[in-house]
């Protein structure tokens, strides 16, 4: 049985008293709910919160994860944040491949599997995203487009690793703006994706991989999407801003 995740990406919200409050929020809300709750819970905050919300989340069963990193320990890449920086601070997981990194930044499938390296090199677990644009979807090739992100990123992967990391599917179409995916829609896709693992590696390694659905998830279709057989939780920008939203996406697993 695949325990469900549900991470929040906080993207670029929050200056470190921001951050304070909202995580303070939700570590009430949470242990307010603490024996309903069976899930994974993660927080990505902007780099230059993680220590104070590193220091906030001790002793809670919150888990801290950055929104990025570079897949080099050091050197000369200026603005760049390093793997150990992260574990330093508690982190244990990490996003890498988000459709704005690879839009925004540049990043390319080589980048986005030297990162997924580096993060099982570093001990954090990768939460690689994947997903089709608009223009993808209504041309029909988005299963064909994701075969290849998942190709490229998962390339010279043990079997271990890929059984142990966690992939979101986020439709480009569907990230911040309102528009979510249906539940059928978005089980189509990561029921797929784990026939892609199952060919890839084997079928341990695709019953063990967990799948996240991420696009405009909110605490009022979070219940159907999650309740899939093949969505294993949820990868959530804005409603993470909410720590009542982001407790309802909780509570509705
Ligand atoms: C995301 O940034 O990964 C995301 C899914 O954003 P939103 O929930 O705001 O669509």
């Amino acid at each position: 049985m695949r325990k469900k995740i549900i991470a929040g990406n906080w993207k670029m919200n929050g200056t470190v008293t921001e951050s304070t409050i909202l995580v303070e929020a939700i570590k009430k809300a949470i242990s307010s709910q603490k024996d309903k709750l069976s899930c994974d819970i993660v927080v990505c905050p902007p780099f230059t919160a993680m220590s104070t919300v590193s220091d906030l989340l001790d002793g809670s069963s919150i888990q801290l994860g950055a929104q990025n990193m570079h897949a080099i320990d050091k050197g000369a890449f200026t603005g760049e944040i390093s793997p150990p920086m992260l574990t330093e601070l508690g982190c244990t997981y990490v996003i890498i491949g988000h459709s704005e990194r690879r839009e925004y930044a540049q990043e390319s499938d080589s980048d986005i599997h030297a990162k997924i390296k580096a993060a099982f090199h570093y001990g954090m677990t990768p939460i690689l995203c994947v997903g089709e644009s608009l223009e993808q979807r209504e041309k029909n090739v988005t299963l064909s487009w994701i075969k290849n992100q998942l190709t490229s990123a998962l390339n010279e992967l043990s079997s271990e690793e890929v059984s142990k990391m966690i992939i979101a599917y986020e439709p480009i179409w569907a990230i911040g703006t309102g528009m979510t995916a249906t539940a059928e829609q978005a089980e189509e896709v990561c029921s797929s994706i784990r026939n892609m693992i199952k060919t890839m590696f084997n079928d341990e390694v695709a019953s063990s991989v967990r799948i996240q659905y991420g696009g405009s998830v909110k605490g009022d279709n979070a219940k159907a999407l999650l309740h899939k057989p093949n969505i294993d939780g949820a990868l959530v920008g804005g409603a993470s801003l909410d720590a009542d939203e982001f407790m309802n996406i909780i509570l509705s697993i």
